[in-house]
């Protein structure tokens, strides 16, 4: 065959004049290799490991492997948005999510485009997805409550603002219920509240949303968004987008954040899919050996600032999800060793009625307890100490006809404990209301009540001094004490409301 070298060139010259880049001045490279949502590049020896790069018709790209002639690129988009050949652009920029006010409200994906219906996003704010953490003197210690309205959590494991407690359990224990729970009690917290949601499916994240909007928590709260089936890049990319999105709140509007990842074990494998498609050497569980500092650096963002910053916080509640109850495997005890605390939940205690299903004895919280208001922190050593007691005899309970009387009325005290800590969803509790609960229920008053009626006598007497002595209530909120007169006052309430049951 003649090779016309003419035609060579003409061809080519035509095939060049088809792409459609504005070059800008930027570097441009085009894309030699695609597949599984990752692209191989050349042509751009400048470019900087995490830059965002454009590919055409607005899809985007974060480098994430720089090699000797080519770059490798996670595409931010289908699998199919990017093919071989297509140009693919510089921005000298890393990957930036739009933030601000205008956020609250909407449900995004992990690049903040709205996916809610509800319209565009007007702000003229953007952030990085990563930035540095605030050091030790940008920081000060945990010293505000942040409630979330469950009597166990916040009497036994406490969490400050500032502070990154885990929630860790097996499938369906309530784990996504407990953080939801407390987004919906800080209504009127003055806090920003952002929940993101790592690998679920989509209904999931409907009934999520509904269940804040019908609590009213929308307002003050953001949902960020990747679910099952957007790419793994975007499953990867959300925490890091939300926690920007809490950031720019904590530093510019000095507003106190909290922020739900849930969870991280989708996380994890996000980003273990990732590593293994850019044959990065898998390591422990077949996850790449940086797995540790993908979480620390994510969480090491949740902080309280100085003063002179502002004072603002983002608290932040990982969420991880265990196999029978193991924490050994190996994302589990990194975040473990990561957060200052951690909530344990367990399918035996859920099945058994015990909601939520939170061991308390395993439970802690390494920081939260100097954030306690006092009249929960008076309270909560008796009940601590009792239940601790509980426990221990717990098991005697299958012999409860030949023990002596005094254990015997020991194990009655401890159920009446176990009774009055279980908690509805959907209906945080008021702290003042937290501290009647919790004196009712290491008060020895009602040790002769039936079990089955204890529950419906706690919410009796919340109800009762409620509509009738709604003082006492108030003096506790707002004095944050537990003073001997409101001590008396609720004793009397409590004994009318056992003369009234005779
Ligand atoms: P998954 O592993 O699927 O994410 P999960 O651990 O997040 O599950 P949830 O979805 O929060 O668990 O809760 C599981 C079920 O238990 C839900 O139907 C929820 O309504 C119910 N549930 C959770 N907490 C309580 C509670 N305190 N009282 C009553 N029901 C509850
Ligand atoms: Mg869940």
């Amino acid at each position: 065959m003649k090779v016309d070298q003419q035609e060579i060139s003409s061809l080519i010259k035509n095939r060049l004049e088809q792409f459609s880049f504005k070059a800008e001045g930027d570097e441009v490279g085009s894309v030699v290799e695609t597949a599984d949502g990752i692209a191989r590049i050349t042509g751009l020896p400048s470019a900087m490991l995490g830059e965002m790069l454009e590919f055409p018709n607005k899809v985007f790209g974060i480098v994430f492997n720089l090699e000797a002639s080519q770059v490798v690129v996670i595409i931010l988009g289908k699998k199919t948005e990017v093919s071989i050949g297509d140009w693919a652009k510089c921005t000298s920029r890393i990957m930036e999510v739009p933030v601000g006010p205008a956020l609250l409200g909407r449900v995004v994906n992990a690049v903040g485009i709205p996916i809610d219906g509800k319209g565009p996003i007007v702000t003229d704010r953007f952030r990085p997805v990563e930035t540095a953490v605030p050091g030790v003197l940008d920081r000060t210690p945990v010293e505000q409550p942040l409630q979330t309205g469950y009597k166990v959590v916040d009497a036994l494991i406490p969490i400050g603002r500032g502070q990154r407690e885990l929630i860790i359990g097996d499938r369906q224990t309530g784990k996504t219920t407990l953080a939801i729970d407390t987004i919906i009690n800080q209504k009127n917290a003055d806090m920003v509240c952002i929940y993101v949601a790592i690998g679920k499916k989509s209904a999931s994240i409907v009934e999520v949303v509904e269940t804040l909007t019908k609590h009213g928590a929308m307002p003050y709260t953001i949902v960020v968004d990747a679910s099952a089936d957007d790419p793994a890049a975007m499953q990867w990319l959300a925490p890091f987008s939300g926690t920007a999105m809490g950031e720019e709140f904590m530093y510019n509007h000095h507003k106190d954040v909290l922020i739900i990842y849930d969870d991280l074990t989708k996380h994890a494998n996000a980003y273990r899919q990732i590593s293994l498609l850019l044959k990065r050497p898998p390591g422990r569980e077949a996850f790449p050996g940086d797995i540790f500092y993908l979480h620390s650096r994510l969480l090491e963002r949740s902080a309280r600032l100085s003063k002179e910053l502002g004072g603002a916080s983002i608290t932040s509640l990982p969420i991880i999800e265990t196999q029978r109850g193991d924490v050994s495997t190996y994302v589990p005890t990194n975040v473990i060793s990561i957060t200052d605390g951690q909530i344990f939940l367990q399918s035996d205690l859920f099945y058994a009625g015990f909601r939520p299903a939170i061991n308390a004895g395993i439970s802690v919280s390494r920081v939260g307890g100097k954030a306690q208001i006092e009249a929960i922190r008076k309270l909560s050593g008796k009940l601590r100490l009792e239940l601790a007691r509980f426990r221990e005899k717990e098991s005697f309970t299958a012999f409860a006809s030949e023990l002596d009387a005094e254990t015997q009325q020991q194990l009655k005290r401890g159920m009446i404990l176990v009774e009055i800590l279980k908690q509805d969803k959907n209906v945080p509790m008021p702290v003042e209301e937290q501290v009647v609960s919790i004196f009712l229920s290491t008060s020895n008053m009602i040790e002769h009540l039936d079990l089955t009626v204890v529950k419906k006598f706690e919410l009796d007497l919340l109800e009762r001094i409620r509509n009738t002595d709604s003082e006492v209530l108030k003096v506790i909120r707002e004095t944050s004490k537990f003073s001997p007169e409101s001590e008396q006052k609720i004793r009397a309430h409590i004994d009318a409301l056992l003369v009234e049951l005779k």
